[in-house]
């Protein structure tokens, strides 16, 4: 066979990391004398690589993921509250497999989105189907099919994605009807995938985020906490870690 025909079907079965590469690949398996089986292992492996190099690539952009937030990149030395041996329990995505939610409860510049967006990541490495919103970004999702009921919305990711990281909970109260949506939206979820939440209001605060619905905010609780593991990450803030000098000697709960 002619090294064009090669090309010919290597294109044909879509081997197009390795086509552009292969008349190298040649020469450099007769320089080393090297046996069919380790030329054609190679050429899989190289293949395999990168195919999913770029399936993760991919799957990072379309998921909304921000960026360069990563489980080695997160300092546990700053943040003491969180233990790694359970962040990385977490990033096994065993809570994937099983339909569970992660709650992380915290005030701002804490971590808490660095720590859902790293295991976002985790998953997508493992090769689990991944979105994040936060919940104004979520909500407007929802709201560009309002005619459809979310039951029959299978094609969208907030409803079919593995895992959805919704962060931000409660910097914005949400009004009755954007309520209503969210717990259509854990209940679309509830025992069928993975949930995410981060927030910056504690539990027994949730019922002032959902417009005072005591019924809906129960609802709400009962679906996220059915399955949960609850994470409350605390002390300073990350983002302000470069201007402690001026705080010294005042009151910082709050920051
Ligand atoms: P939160 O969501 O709790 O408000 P973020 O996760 O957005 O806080 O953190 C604020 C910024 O500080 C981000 O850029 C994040 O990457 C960084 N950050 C926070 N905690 C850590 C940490 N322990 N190690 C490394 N970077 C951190
Ligand atoms: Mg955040």
């Amino acid at each position: 066979m002619s090294l064009k025909k090669i090309q010919q079907k290597m294109e044909t079965l879509k081997f197009l990391h390795t086509l552009p590469l292969i008349a190298q690949l040649f020469e450099e398996a007769s320089k080393e004398k090297a046996s069919g089986l380790e030329f054609f292992e190679k050429v899989l492996t190289l293949e395999a690589d990168a195919r999913e190099e770029s399936r993760v690539a991919t799957s990072l952009k379309l998921s909304g993921l921000p960026k360069g937030m990563r489980l080695d990149n997160f300092d546990f030395l700053f943040q003491p509250s969180v233990h790694k041996d359970r962040i990385d329990s977490m990033a096994t995505c065993e809570f994937i497999r099983r339909h569970e939610n992660l709650l992380f409860f915290g005030p701002p510049g804490v971590g808490k989105t660095h720590l859902a967006a790293a295991l976002g990541v985790k998953a997508i490495e493992l090769g689990y189907s991944v979105s994040y919103y936060t919940v104004e970004e979520l909500l407007l999702q929802m709201k560009r099919r309002p005619d459809v009921p979310l039951a029959k919305q299978r094609g969208r990711a907030y409803v079919k994605n593995a895992l959805v990281i919704v962060d931000e909970l409660g910097y914005q109260s949400l009004e009755r009807s954007d309520t209503h949506l969210f717990f259509q939206f854990i209940s679309a979820r509830y025992m069928r995938g993975s949930t995410i939440i981060t927030s910056n209001r504690s539990v027994r605060e949730w019922v002032t985020i959902f417009a005072a619905d005591e019924m809906a905010t129960t609802a709400i609780l009962d679906r996220l906490f059915h399955r949960a593991h609850i994470f409350n990450v605390d002390g300073k803030s990350y983002r302000l870690k470069d201007f402690d000098h001026l705080f010294e000697g005042v009151q910082r709960e709050n920051v």
